[in-house]
């Protein structure tokens, strides 16, 4: 079966550097926030255009920390989409806050910036646009409307390093933005890992405090923080990663290249990019009204798919009926239309085309 994603496959791609920078972090003694944590920080703000890198737990955490940064809590609203990772809307609900839903563009699959104009109130504090599947929302628009009423833009990066929107990495157009190391995501932990990124110094203090019990100095809590350390191990494997992440990139878009040509005439809904922007194919999504038909015969052709994601946030057993949203129609009808195609830089050719002649055999 071909898999959806390989972490195994990336590993091994980069086995005896990933091996040398384990035994290094096992041979230095210092295992958390060190300096392994201090040059990853540097190199990814490097990377993603950004002055300032906090390293965290996660990529909820990263959401949850930012969203601290900006001092945001109970009776504050925080508007995102439903059509994303749980994550997001947890992250909100962690510091308190109340998450606001707004509906999808069906195009791109990101937030629609007219519903989110609608969804402003006074308790409005923060706007979290998720760039899903590695596609930048619609930052153009986005980002002024908040802008305008005073309100903190927090980038959920954690599908889309690497991205950019207007010539701009994705993640340096917010106030902050928050990145995923899961092992599957384009840079990927051997772990967990995640990072809040900023060009506002201040904000970076206040997240850097936040990560270790809202440490100033050590053993003083100036104010409250919880434990969210990036540790030296994912942060070691994570350099030796990100020199290839601009590679693994290309690479990405390539595969979306041979399946765009190779689904052309076929009854499925191909991703579609946004003007301006690069997409950097964290999954490569195609839309049919016949989703769960294909998906079967795709996996008798051994070829593995998944639904990103088969229930929205709104309708998911711990949150329906409680999460306060406005029409998200979009959102379901994608729920029901969507299905990831295999995706990893690792991918052979001989398996791409696997995939396309399964692909056009499942849907004829
Ligand atoms: C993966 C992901 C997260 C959460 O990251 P974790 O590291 O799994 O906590 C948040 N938002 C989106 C859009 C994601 O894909």
């Amino acid at each position: 079966m071909i898999p959806v994603a390989d972490p195994h496959a990336q590993y091994l791609a980069h086995a005896a550097e990933i091996d040398a920078a384990i035994r290094r972090v096992l041979d230095s003694g210092r295992y958390v926030l060190g300096p392994e944590c201090e040059a990853f920080e540097k190199e990814f703000a490097a990377f993603a255009g950004v002055q300032h890198a906090v390293g965290v737990g996660n990529g909820t955490d990263a959401v949850h920390v930012a969203l601290r940064a900006c001092g945001i809590g109970a009776g504050d609203e925080v508007i995102t989409v439903s059509h994303t990772a749980v994550a997001t809307v947890a992250a909100i609900e962690l510091c308190g806050a109340t998450p606001v839903l707004v509906d999808i563009d069906p195009i791109h699959f990101t937030m629609d910036p007219d519903a989110l104009a609608a969804a402003f109130t006074s308790r409005t504090r923060a706007v979290i646009p998720v760039h899903i599947y590695g596609q930048p929302a619609d930052l153009r628009r986005i980002v002024p409307m908040a802008r305008e009423r005073g309100v903190f833009v927090i980038e959920d990066c954690a599908q889309a390093h690497g991205a950019t929107f207007e010539g701009r990495p994705v993640g340096s157009w917010g106030d902050l933005a928050c990145f995923s190391f899961y092992p599957t995501k384009n840079l990927g932990a051997i772990g967990d890992g995640g990072l809040v990124a900023t060009n506002d110094p201040q904000l970076a203090d206040r997240a850097r405090r936040f990560r270790e019990y809202g440490w100033s100095t050590r053993y003083v809590s100036a104010t409250t923080g919880t434990n969210s350390r990036l540790d030296e191990l994912q942060a070691a494997v994570l350099r030796v990663k990100l020199a290839y992440l601009s590679r693994d990139n290309v690479r990405r878009q390539a595969i979306a290249t041979i399946y765009d040509r190779a689904l052309a005439s076929l009854d499925v809904v191909r991703p579609s990019v946004r003007p301006d922007a690069t997409h950097v194919y964290h999954l490569y999504v195609v839309r049919s009204a016949q989703r769960d038909a294909l998906q079967q015969a795709l996996a008798q052709h051994r070829v593995g798919s998944a639904v990103h994601y088969p229930v929205p946030v709104h309708l998911q057993p711990a949150y329906q009926s409680r999460l306060k949203h406005g029409d998200l129609s979009q959102t379901e009808r994608a729920a029901g239309e969507v299905l990831s195609l295999p995706m990893f830089p690792e991918l052979s050719r001989e398996d791409v085309e696997r995939v396309c002649e399964a692909v056009a055999k499942a849907s004829a």
